[in-house]
């Protein structure tokens, strides 16, 4: 199991490797930040020469390191430990027990981006159909409103974007202006996704 030194106080927690990148509260420092992830590690292979070194807080081993691991996550080579590379060496919290990190509960969030996700999945769909109703109806004449094609590139990307974050993993970032535009497409008399938008906008408050 992969354990880490935590930047703020230096207590040692393990941690799955499957919880790799997962925000992470230091229940001692309430240092705030996430569990390393494999691809921000720095091997703390001797670069020669070694511009600097840091001590890992569990084994004390003298690192040899470049200026460019600083304040970076290092990886010792002798105990596995990754740790933050800094300049001040406080000397390692010997025997304290390694207890598993606290992860805030992510069922809220989840719910959350459930929601989100489902409704512009949703409101993807209905513009689709909105818009293909309008234009039978109108014998194509829609096709010279613009409206028609904001409603067209909207909602194949909010149908994207709504399988994304109907699976669970999904980190990015909240997805506010597909939520504006999901407002917008008002002008097309779409009253199903103004609600949506809506709906929507206000969930993102709690992202
Ligand atoms: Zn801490
Ligand atoms: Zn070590």
């Amino acid at each position: 199991m992969p354990a880490f030194s935590c930047p703020g106080c230096r207590q040692l927690y393990e941690y799955a490797e499957s919880d790799s990148g997962r925000p992470f509260i230091c229940p001692q420092c309430r240092t705030q930040g996430h569990l390393p992830r494999e691809e921000e590690v720095e091997l703390a292979a001797p670069s020669s020469p070694a511009e600097w070194h840091a001590a890992c807080p569990r084994c004390s081993s003298s690192l040899p390191l470049a200026w460019r691991a600083l304040h970076r996550w290092v990886r010792c080579p002798v105990c596995q430990l990754l740790f933050v590379a800094r300049q001040t060496v406080n000397p390692a919290p010997a025997a304290i027990p390694i207890s598993p990190p606290s992860v805030p509960p992510s069922s809220q969030r989840t719910s959350n981006r459930t929601l989100v996700g489902g409704l512009l999945l949703a409101g993807g769909i209905c513009a689709i159909l909105n818009v293909a109703v309008a234009v039978l109806f109108s014998v194509f004449l829609c096709c010279l409103w613009p409206g028609v094609y904001l409603a067209l590139g909207w909602s194949i990307v909010a149908i994207v974007r709504g399988s994304q974050m109907l699976s669970v993993d999904y980190h990015g970032p909240p997805p506010r202006l597909l939520a504006i535009l999901q407002i917008l497409l008002i002008i097309n008399l779409d009253v199903v996704n103004l609600i949506l938008g809506i709906v929507n906008l206000v969930s993102l408050e709690k992202w």
